[in-house]
């Protein structure tokens, strides 16, 4: 019993294996899918709770911190005053009905995003029945057994069972940001969090090696759980366009502030009752300040992720969405982004000749030689025909096929001793096995690396040394397969004694046995893409781990590679100065052999001559390059789940077509995002220059705050939304990248805004002066008013596009005719129903002066069209 209590005392990092194993009732064949249920059920999800999020009535509240509510309480209360207490229960409505859409917009904006969230949330590889699973990492439970690679992150605390070369980076957790080696067995004394070597935690990353995990912790039971809450403060992240509108709308809001002012000192001047003048100063206001542009970006970007989301591009930063419509460069993998990743065996040689996979023969050593080192560095499985694991190896399983060898029975015959994994930066991979009773190390990597550690040569006649004119014939024969565009790999092995044991030091004097090509064709839509990414002003860039004569292959089928660019290798870029760099970035659109530092350099490089840069990447080391670039891009299906953190966009298909998709939709969003705010803007343009004008020329007020708010609020909301939906027209990458640099409200905008607005008010200012004429102050107000809603609703049409509405049609955003046709409604609802009728303040108009508004309405639309038409005949 003593002994029981002792060892449940000690941490995990000090009991055996088997204790381990034991406390946590599993074993290395992993739990059952139902004792993993069972634990799910009882420890609760894998997931760090996200620090406490605002409730929903704390975000209703914050709805009332606003600039806009804080005047429309004046107005209320000015309202009250003057004896007018249905206005003053509109506004109060009108207030709580804006916070409440608010709220609903805000929520609505945070569950889109965290859908998006969950399209990108990581996984992890356990056992679960005695098998291999990928599961969500939020489903992982104290007992699973978890597989860790280079390139994962540890997504829960463990003790490791086997290593093999694992080391991690627990900066997160530790601060140190060097990677840690970590070991098998038992801990005796008490070590330090950062001294545990046999353990993981959660929140680290795998950087190299490999290891098998039985799971200690999971969520907040894990260490990072117990420091999360002092990280959890998690605040929202504005988007640069929305702090640039937020900015702006302040702005605008102190220069009403003073206009206001200055109109009512204007109106007690004129000897106006000082509530009117109130009133006057108050209108202005709540026509002027735009409160529904920073909701508008949300709304318009939430939409845009969506639909990215359902065209394989999952954005994880709204940040990107903006950024990605002024992508000028996009550096791109080769390997399964620009091609199929579909791996082929074609040519091979061997023994100085050139043969056919199917004519390898059994009976000859030196074929043997080559499919062990071909089956045996290899980790690839087929399971019923279809490959698992690198493309690059599992071709060679199928080659094996092709003379029916089986590798299971290979690999079953031969147990591996050792082995360093393959990683792009050496661009090797060796294993340590008993052949023949005699321990060797087999290696397979890139010809150009593998050749300079190779100092023999096996022939048919046996091995001999490696000659001068061996290794031209060798190089000249890679050129050859290379220039086809196949990928060439390299094998060679070397007997060593006993007791060697393999480390990257082993890694030389090999014994070459010969070359296997393989074709990976590039994807059909590649082509096209790099096309349009050329039309819409876009360089694209291959930036590649392969042979440069390859790479180089592939880039000119492809079309990134043209006549009198050039091909760079990462060893040549290593040698070349910044400045150097600088005069041949644009030349260059083919980076071979590169390292990841390399990326980082040429993104640097871009960057320096204002370009807005993406890059693709999914090995663990891309991360920094990710990050450094505009838009990191990582890869759904092959990347590691480091580089998918360090992006901000993930490419569910791998597919590079899906990047220029992705800025197409990156252009659009962009655009809507700057006509609806074209919409938005020019429309309370119209309502300041009316109420200005009548201010100046000693007239009633013309609108009552209420029939401004329900403008604002109500009818301008719909029409504004619809912009925002406007599908993307077909010249999109017929036009080069947004300057990042101009910002949305240019001079140019700005003046569209002010033409716009001046139009619609001198239609609305007409409309009040008939009604003054006609009628008495109330019927000129209610036709003012009127004519404003109905041609700030029409002018929703002249928002779409650039292009006239003839030529867009109206059956390409049914959205735009509804929020019409809703506007016309509601207004329609105040004209006509009495109780609305008295609440509004709107006086009963005859049929002739209602044909009036619309005729006027409908004339800034009339010749905003025209204009239009007239701008598209000139080109
Ligand atoms: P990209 O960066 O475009 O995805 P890539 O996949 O060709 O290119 P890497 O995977 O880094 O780049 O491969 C670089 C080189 O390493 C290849 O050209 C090949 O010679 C060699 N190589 C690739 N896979 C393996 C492997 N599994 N074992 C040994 N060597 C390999």
């Amino acid at each position: 019993m003593g002994s029981r209590t002792e060892e449940s005392l000690k941490d995990w990092y000090q009991k055996t294996e088997e204790e381990v194993l034991e406390a946590l009732h599993t074993s290395k064949e992993g739990l059952s899918a139902t004792e993993a249920a069972g634990l799910l059920a009882s420890k609760g999800e894998n997931i760090l709770e996200e620090g406490k999020k605002k409730s929903t009535l704390q975000v209703f509240a914050e709805q009332f911190r606003d600039l806009l509510v804080v005047i429309l309480i004046a107005a209320a209360v000015i309202s009250m005053l003057s004896g007018n207490a249905e206005s003053t229960i509109v506004i109060v409505a009108v207030i709580v009905l804006n916070a409440v859409l608010g709220t609903v917009q805000h929520e609505k904006a945070q569950k889109s995003l965290a859908s998006l969230k969950s399209l990108s949330s990581p996984t992890a590889k356990v056992i679960r029945d005695g098998q291999k699973v990928e599961i969500a990492s939020k489903g992982v439970v104290p007992g699973d057994i978890l597989l860790l690679e280079a390139g994962d992150m540890v997504v829960a605390d463990g003790r490791i069972l086997n290593n093999y070369s694992l080391q991690v980076n627990e900066s997160s957790l530790t601060g140190e940001s060097t990677n840690v080696d970590k070991e098998e067995g038992t801990l005796d004394t008490e070590a330090p969090l950062a001294d545990r070597t046999n353990m993981v935690y959660s929140g680290s990353l795998v950087t190299y090696g490999r290891a098998v995990v039985a799971v200690t912790g999971t969520g907040m039971d894990t260490e990072i759980g117990k420091i999360a809450s002092l990280m959890n403060a998690t605040k929202e992240k504005k988007t640069p366009l929305q702090v640039s509108l937020d900015q702006f709308s302040s702005r605008l809001a102190m220069v009403i502030m003073v206009i206001c002012g200055l109109v009512f000192l204007l109106s007690i001047y004129r000897k106006m009752p000082l509530l009117d003048s109130l009133m006057f100063a108050v209108a202005l206001a709540v026509a002027a300040i735009p409160e529904a542009l920073s909701s508008i970006v949300t709304i318009v970007q939430a939409m845009g992720t969506q639909r990215m989301a359902k065209e394989n591009a999952i954005i994880k930063e709204l940040k990107a969405v903006e950024s990605l419509g002024c992508v000028s460069v996009i550096c791109s993998d080769k390997t399964g982004t620009l091609t199929q990743n579909k791996m082929t065996v074609k040519d091979i040689y061997v023994d100085g000749k050139v043969c056919q996979p199917d004519e390898l023969d059994l009976r000859s050593q030196l074929h043997r030689y080559l499919l062990y080192d071909a089956l045996l560095t290899n980790d690839s499985s087929l399971v019923e025909g279809k490959g698992i694991g690198d493309p690059t190896e599992y071709a060679l399983l199928e080659m094996a096929g092709k003379v029916s060898l089986s590798h299971d029975l290979i690999r079953e015959m031969m147990h591996r001793l050792e082995e360093i994994p393959f990683d792009s930066d050496r661009k090797l991979m060796s294993t340590k096995y008993q052949l023949h009773g005699v321990p060797t190390i087999l290696t397979k990597g890139a010809v150009d690396v593998l050749l300079y550690r190779t100092t023999h040569i096996r022939t048919s006649e046996g091995v001999r040394e490696l000659t001068e004119k061996d290794r031209e014939n060798i190089l000249e024969q890679n050129m050859r397969f290379s220039e086809n565009g196949l990928r060439v790999l390299a094998f060679a092995y070397k007997e060593v004694e006993e007791d060697h044991v393999l480390s990257l030091k082993s890694e030389n004097d090999f014994i070459f046995i010969g070359l296997i090509s393989m074709v990976d064709p590039p994807r059909e839509e590649s082509k096209d893409a790099v096309a349009d990414a050329k039309r819409a002003g876009i360089r694209p860039v291959m930036i590649t781990g392969d042979h440069k004569i390859t790479a180089t292959a592939i880039a000119k089928q492809i079309g990134i590679f043209e006549k009198g660019d050039m091909a760079v290798t990462g060893a040549e870029l290593d040698a070349m100065t910044d400045e150097e760099l600088d005069l041949n970035i644009t030349k260059t659109s083919v980076y071979a052999r590169v390292s990841p530092e390399n990326k980082i350099r040429i993104v640097d490089a871009w960057q320096r001559r204002g370009n807005v840069v993406s890059m693709t990447g999914d090995g663990v080391n891309d991360a920094p390059a990710l990050k450094k670039a505009d838009i990191g891009v990582a890869m759904g299906i092959t990347g590691t789940e480091v580089s998918k953190d360090a992006a901000s966009m993930i490419l569910a298909d791998d597919n590079f077509a899906t990047i220029i998709k992705a800025v197409a939709n990156g252009r659009n969003v962009y655009r809507n995002i700057k006509n609806a705010i074209q919409f938005l803007l020019s429309g309370n343009m119209a309502g300041i220059l009316s109420v200005l004008y009548t201010s100046i020329m000693a007239l009633p007020v013309p609108f009552a705050p209420v029939h401004l708010l329900f403008i604002n609020l109500l009818t301008d909301s719909l029409p504004a939304i619809a912009i925002g939906m406007e599908p993307a027209e077909h010249g999109l990458l017929n036009r080069k990248p947004r300057d990042p640099k101009e910002g949305i409200l240019s001079k140019e905008f700005m003046l569209k805004i002010l033409v716009q607005g001046a139009l619609i008010a001198v239609c609305t200012m007409t409309a009040f002066h008939i009604g003054l004429k006609q009628g008495s102050a109330a019927t000129a107000s209610t036709m003012a008013f009127c004519t404003l809603t109905l041609s700030r609703l029409f002018h929703g049409f002249n928002c779409r596009s650039r292009q006239s509405i003839f030529r867009l049609g109206f059956a390409s955003n049914w959205y735009s005719l509804g929020a019409f046709l809703a506007g016309v409604f509601l207004l329609s609802l105040v004209m006509f129903v009495p109780v609305l009728e008295k609440l509004f303040s709107v006086a009963p108009l005859t049929a002739s002066q209602i044909g009036i508004i619309y005729g006027l309405a409908v004339i800034p639309t009339i010749i905003i069209q025209f204009a239009k038409i007239i701008k598209e005949n000139r080109k």
